[in-house]
Order: structure tokens, then C-alpha cells, then sequence
């Protein structure tokens, strides 16, 4: 079964001319949980490794730094062995 875990937060003082309120932060939080969720479900919903039958697992951090309004996205993998992790990063690398 597919894993996907989301670690989202935002750094640095919110700003008093803020792009993003708190609230339309937390919008955008669950926004790209949906968006990045979704893309994941799309292409791993029936990927599973040959040799032990695992589905790989995903943590997906973001960071949000409120003093230069930039979200960070980093992807990371988790799979039972290092044959499968290739074949994810392949198919996580290729266009939805
Ligand atoms: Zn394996």
C-alpha cells in the first residue's frame, strides 16, 4: 500500500505586508498536499516491487520561508530494496 507523508510547515516571522495570512497559508498547505498527493497516486497507484512486493513510501517536506515567500518541495523515498528505489526515481522523474 502506497505511503505518503506530508511535513509542511512555514518558516521565519510572518511578514506585516504578507503575501500569505495564515489562512491562506494553511489553503496552500492542503492545496499542494492535494496536488502532490494526487500526482503520487497517479503514478505509483499500482507499483509495487517484483521480488518482495512492497509499495514504496514518500515523505514529501516542504518548507515555506515567509521572509522570501518561496515553498520548498523535497521528495523523499523510502523502498524495501535499491533495485525498486531506480525504478521509482524513474518513473517519479518521468511527465505525469
Ligand atoms: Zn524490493
Amino acid at each position: 500500500m502506497l505511503q505518503i507523508v506530508f511535513d509542511l510547515r512555514a518558516e521565519g516571522d510572518e511578514q506585516p505586508d504578507a503575501f500569505l495570512d495564515s489562512t491562506e497559508l494553511e489553503l496552500m498547505f492542503a492545496g499542494t498536499r492535494r496536488s502532490a498527493g494526487d500526482a503520487l497516486r497517479r503514478k505509483f497507484a499500482t507499483v509495487i516491487c517484483g521480488e518482495h512486493g512492497s509499495a514504496p513510501k514518500f515523505t514529501i517536506s516542504g518548507v515555506y520561508d515567509r521572509a522570501t515567500e518561496q515553498m520548498d518541495l523535497r521528495y523523499h523515498v523510502d523502498t524495501c530494496c535499491k533495485a525498486f528505489l531506480l525504478r521509482v526515481m524513474q518513473i517519479l522523474n518521468q511527465r505525469a
